[in-house]
């Protein structure tokens, strides 16, 4: 029943800026009125999530920042007793308080909310909160039996509107329309008091659980309320999905004042991180000169944050020797992360020394075999150097742990491209549109692998059967639409 936490969690952000409908409604599948089964969930999850990823502006593609994200969920989650499916934490780059959670247990962060947060403890509140949204049923609950028949129109014209932030040039006016009704059905989905009261106290368990400062809740939520005054009628998502009463901050206060003082220090990847977001914002310049006075008056406690942050700066303007010395600095302050090898090996690249940069990603990879970000680099780093069959090797090796991961997928297609195997390359690329549920973009590539002069004869059956399970596939999701577009003029 969770495909209606996303409804409430997630149309504030839909309305942020729907200036322009979409063409068409995006296929959400045939959703039953009456059953969510979770395999439903997750397929308007995943829908929902592919529009995020093909057409939010805001969505940036940065493993570094969602490895963190999905670090920190994870560890939440595994000491929630309801949480039963998987979650995927992912950032989107704007400046507005805002986080919200979707059918399938995708959670977005805003980055004005990683920004916002004073500590790490405050940063996981939201996700803890945001969590227990989710493991509860919130909106399942709120919206109750009667309307459950509403719910494919309303999902599908969420949908719309996400797409409609993205294009120009459509229907203004009913672009607007669209943003009224959206309006409308967020005031309908508010979440109850109630249900505010129960995420708070199950989330500040999970913070507890999880070794976190549950103090972090009392003191951010309260500087968000805050927020909220200043800014009346428009506040932002977060406490407009989320409202901030007094009393709900008393009731925090109350709970977390019976539980023992923790002090817990933030981790070095949180620091990373929001130096990261911190020097990506204005011009290469400003960031410099933010991070310089920033060392020279010792504003922040960490040195290490703060002479990252002047690193990532200092690449922006494009001062790479000036970034490599703050980050040969690490050692002796006995800080490492991935996050310093996979910049020391960009510098390096963009200096077009592509052998210093994969030696420093080789390592890179033995010390963080986890880091998804430094297995990305070192494929993409191996194909700029044309050292194609080894990209291929590593490809087809990570394939095998995260046969779902899109990115490698592409890398794999790329991979073969470099090495003119043109049955696979389109092979690969196939999988790399199913992955993003795009059936009929695969079915050309794998229309391409057949008109391939290369590949063997069980290659070339092997590209025949999967064309096939496609196109009934394909075929089974556009019955309903097909006769919808035949209709037009
Ligand atoms: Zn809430």
């Amino acid at each position: 029943m969770r495909i209606k936490t996303f409804l409430l969690t997630f149309l504030p952000i839909l309305c942020l800026a729907p200036a322009v409908l979409a063409e068409g409604l995006p296929d959400l599948g045939e959703v039953s009125q009456a059953d969510f089964s979770p395999i439903m969930e997750k397929h308007v999850g995943e829908t929902i999530m592919r529009e995020i990823r093909l057409h939010e502006p805001s969505y940036v593609f940065d493993p570094e920042i969602s490895g963190y994200l999905n670090r920190l969920g994870a560890r939440l989650v595994a000491n929630s007793a309801d949480a039963r499916q998987d979650f995927e934490f992912f950032m989107l780059r704007d400046a507005t308080l805002n986080a919200f959670a979707m059918p399938g247990g995708y959670i977005g962060v805003h980055s004005g909310l990683i920004m916002a947060a004073q500590s790490e403890s405050e940063l996981a509140s939201v996700l803890a909160h945001e969590i227990s949204h989710v493991t509860q049923h919130h909106l399942a609950r709120q919206i109750g039996a009667q309307s459950q028949a509403q719910l494919p129109m309303l999902l599908s014209l969420a949908v719309a509107i996400l797409a409609a932030r993205a294009h120009t040039g459509g229907d203004v006016a009913q672009g607007a329309l669209m943003a009224g009704q959206a309006a409308s059905i967020q005031t309908q989905l508010n979440y109850s008091r109630d249900f505010e009261r129960e995420a708070d106290r199950l989330g500040i368990q999970l913070l507890e659980r999880s070794g976190y400062d549950t103090r972090g809740m009392g003191s951010f939520f309260e500087r968000l309320q805050k927020f909220g005054r200043l800014y009346e009628n428009n506040a932002p998502g977060y406490l407009r999905t989320h409202p901030l009463t007094t009393e709900r901050i008393a009731d925090i206060g109350n709970r977390i004042q019976s539980l023992p003082y923790r002090q817990v220090p933030d981790s070095l990847d949180f620091l990373l991180v929001r130096a990261k977001l911190k020097a990506g914002e204005g011009t290469p310049q400003d960031a410099v000169a933010e991070f310089t006075s920033q060392l020279h008056e010792r504003k922040s406690t960490s040195e290490v944050a703060m002479r990252y942050g002047l690193a990532v700066a200092y690449s922006r303007a494009g001062n790479y020797t000036a970034a490599e010395q703050e980050l040969v600095q690490m050692p002796r302050l006995k800080a490492s992360s991935a996050m310093f090898e996979l910049l020391a090996a960009d510098l390096r690249r963009k200096q077009q020394d592509l052998p210093g940069a994969l030696k420093i990603l080789r390592t890179a990879l033995v010390r963080y075999p986890q880091e998804r970000a430094v297995t990305y680099a070192l494929i993409d780093t191996l194909l700029a150097a044309s050292q194609a069959q080894e990209a291929l090797r590593i490809c087809q090796d990570d394939l095998q742990m995260y046969p779902s991961d899109a990115y490698v997928q592409g890398l794999l297609a790329k991979s073969y491209a470099a090495l003119g195997m043109h049955l696979q390359q389109h092979r690969a690329q196939a999988e790399v549109y199913v992955l993003q549920g795009l059936l009929l973009e695969a079915i050309s590539q794998l229309q391409l692998a057949q008109k391939a002069s290369d590949g063997d004869f069980y290659e070339h059956s092997q590209v025949d059967a999967r064309l096939r399970e496609l196109k009934v596939k394909q075929a089974a999701e556009a019955k309903p639409k097909k006769q919808d577009k035949q209709d037009k003029p």
